[in-house]
C-alpha cells in the first residue's frame, strides 16, 4: 500500500508503508472447543491483529461467486466455497467473516450450524473433523458495499461500480475467508453483473457467459495469494490489452470512459516491468495491470496482478510525472515484494514497504534525477521521530482502533527503506543486489518472516548481520549510517540534535 497526499498544490511527499509481525501461534494456538461452549472468535496470534486468521485448518482454494445487482446501495449476492485441509481436530471451525449475512453453511455437502462471534463465523458440522481430512466449505451469504461497518476496507465504491481495498484486515468484510497472509490459497473469482458492466478479478480470464441481460465473468489465479491482496473488479470500465517483456499478457481496466487520458500513464508498463526485471529477476505472476477507480482513495494498494490506483493521481496536475512513475513502480515491486513473497506476520510489513519503497526511490533517481543519497540522509534526520511515533520498522506499535493510518505508518516505509540503506552500505552493492534476487527466488510463491531475511542477508554477505539488523529494525533509537558518520537525527522545527 502507498498512502498518498492528496492535497493540491503541496509538495509530493514520500509515501508512507505498512510493517511485518512474527507469528508463533499456529498450532500452538489450536484448542478444541467443547461442541457446547459459546462460540468465541479464534485468531492465530498476530502480535498486530490478534484476531486474523484461525488455527485448525489450510485453505487450499477459494471459490467466491458475487451477484452485483447494478448499484451500490444493495448487498451483493454471494456463495464462497473453500477447500481446506484441517491440521487439527475440530469440532468447529472459524472462518473471519463480517458485514453480511449468512443464509446457510454446508461441510462436505451437508447442511451445518452456524453463529456469529465478533468477526468470525463459527460453524459447527454435523460430524466433527479429524486432522489431516480435505474438506469442503459453502457459505451462502450477502456481501455489502455499504458504509456501515464503521471501518474501512473491503469494498471501495467508485462513481460506476466497486473496487476492492483489503489490506489489511478487510477481505473478511467481503467474503467469508481465512484472513491472513500467511495461509495464501489459490483463487477463482466470478461475478456476474447486468450488461453494461465489465467485471475483473486477480489473474487470467477463465470464461464470459452472457444469459438474460446479465454477464458472468470468471478469472482464476495461477499462483497462490493472501486474502488481503484479492481484488473484484466491476464498473463501466475498459480493459485495454498490451503485451510486456518475455509476451507477458498485460491488461489494465480504467472507466471507460476516461481511457484516452489514462492511456498515456498506461503505456509506461512494459519499461517499467523490465527495469524491474533488471533490478530482481523475472517477473512473479502470469499478468499484471493497473485498476484505476474513480473515486478518492488517499492510497494506492498492490492487488496481486491487477495495482489499484486511484484515478486524481494521474490528473492531478501538480504533481510531476517522476513521482507519478515513481508510485506506479511502487505498486508494481510489491508483485515480488508482499505479493510473490508474503509477509509471515503483520510485524513483517516492513519487507513489503521498505522494499516497495526502495525501489520506488531508486527508479526516482534513475529516471527522475531525484539523489538516494539526499533521500536518505533527509529520512535519517526524522527517523527517530519516526520510530518514537510508530515503532522501529520491525516492530511496529499495534494501531488503536479507528485509526486510518493504522500500521502503515512512515516507520516502515522511508524507515525501513533507510535500514535497507543502511545494509547496502554495509555489505555494498553486488551483495546487497545479489540478496534482492535471492530473496525472491528463494521464497517465490510463500511467506517469509524478518528472520528469514537477516539469515539470508548474513548468508549472502558471508558475516553474521544478526547484531546489526537488531539495531535497524527493532531499536528505539536510529542507529549510525554507515558511511555517514556525519548524518545525525534533526530535532522537529530546529537543526540538527546535539
Ligand atoms: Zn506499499
Amino acid at each position: 500500500m502507498l498512502l498518498t497526499s492528496r492535497v493540491r498544490g503541496t509538495r509530493p511527499t514520500a509515501p508512507r508503508r505498512p510493517r511485518r509481525t512474527a507469528l508463533l501461534a499456529s498450532a500452538v494456538s489450536v484448542c478444541l472447543v467443547a461442541a457446547s461452549a459459546p462460540p468465541a472468535p479464534l485468531g492465530i496470534g498476530d502480535r498486530l491483529f490478534p484476531h486474523l486468521g484461525n488455527p485448525g485448518y489450510d485453505v487450499a482454494s477459494y471459490d467466491l461467486s458475487f451477484t452485483y445487482p447494478g448499484t451500490n446501495d444493495k448487498p451483493l449476492q454471494a456463495v464462497t466455497t473453500i477447500d481446506a485441509r484441517t491440521t487439527a481436530d475440530l469440532d468447529r471451525i472459524n472462518l473471519d467473516f463480517a458485514h453480511g449475512k449468512v443464509g446457510s453453511v454446508e461441510v462436505d455437502g451437508e447442511p451445518a450450524s452456524f453463529a456469529t462471534a465478533g468477526e468470525d463465523l463459527v460453524i459447527t458440522p454435523g460430524e466433527p473433523l479429524a486432522e489431516g481430512s480435505r474438506t469442503r466449505i459453502t457459505v451462502r451469504h450477502t456481501s455489502d458495499p455499504r458504509d456501515t461497518a464503521g471501518r474501512d476496507g473491503g469494498w471501495l465504491r467508485t462513481a460506476d461500480g466497486l473496487a476492492t481495498a483489503n489490506q489489511a484486515d478487510a477481505a473478511h468484510l467481503v467474503f467469508p475467508c481465512n484472513d491472513h497472509p500467511s495461509d495464501k490459497a489459490f483463487f477463482t473469482v466470478r461475478i456476474t453483473a447486468p450488461d453494461g458492466y465489465t467485471a475483473v478479478a486477480n489473474g487470467l480470464p477463465a470464461g464470459v457467459h452472457r444469459a438474460g441481460g446479465r454477464t458472468t465473468w470468471t478469472y482464476r489465479t495461477q499462483h497462490p495469494m493472501a486474502t488481503e491482496l484479492a481484488q473484484v473488479s466491476v464498473g463501466r470500465s475498459a480493459v485495454p490489452r498490451r503485451t510486456g517483456p518475455h509476451g507477458l499478457p498485460l491488461r489494465d481496466v480504467v472507466p471507460a470512459k476516461h481511457r484516452a487520458a489514462l492511456e498515456p500513464w498506461l503505456r509506461k508498463t512494459p519499461a517499467q516491468i523490465a527495469w524491474m526485471e533488471g533490478k530482481v529477476g523475472p517477473y512473479p505472476f502470469e499478468t499484471y495491470g493497473l485498476l484505476m477507480v474513480d473515486t478518492a482513495t488517499g492510497f494506492e494498494l498492490e492487488t496481486q496482478t491487477l495495482s489499484l490506483f486511484e484515478k486524481g493521481l494521474f490528473t492531478e496536475p501538480a504533481y510531476p510525472r517522476w513521482y507519478v512513475e515513481s508510485i506506479m513502480v511502487h505498486e508494481l515491486s510489491h508483485q515480488w515484494f508482499g505479493d510473490s513473497v508474503s509477509p509471515r506476520t503483520w510485524s513483517d510489513l516492513w519487507l513489503n514497504e521498505g522494499h516497495a519503497t526502495w525501489y520506488q526511490i531508486l527508479y526516482a533517481e534513475e529516471k527522475g534525477g531525484r539523489p538516494l543519497e539526499k533521500h536518505m540522509k533527509a529520512a535519517y534526520g526524522v527517523s527517530d521521530r519516526w520510530r518514537a511515533t510508530g515503532g522501529p520498522p520491525a516492530a511496529p506499535k499495534v494501531p488503536k482502533p479507528g485509526n486510518k493510518v493504522g500500521i502503515f505508518r512512515p516507520s516502515v516505509y522511508d524507515g525501513a527503506a533507510l535500514a535497507l540503506y543502511a545494509l547496502r552500505q554495509k555489505i555494498g552493492r553486488p551483495a546487497f543486489e545479489r540478496l534482492e534476487r535471492a530473496w525472491v527466488s528463494l521464497y517465490r510463491d510463500g511467506t517469509a518472516t524478518t528472520d528469514d531475511f537477516v539469515r539470508l542477508a548474513s548468508q549472502i554477505s558471508g558475516r553474521d548481520l544478526s547484531g546489526f539488523f537488531h539495531g535497524w529494525l527493532y531499536g528505539a533509537k536510529t542507529p549510525p549510517m554507515p558511511g555517514h558518520p556525519d548524518w545525525k537525527p534533526v530535532r522537529a522545527g530546529r537543526g540538527p540534535a546535539k
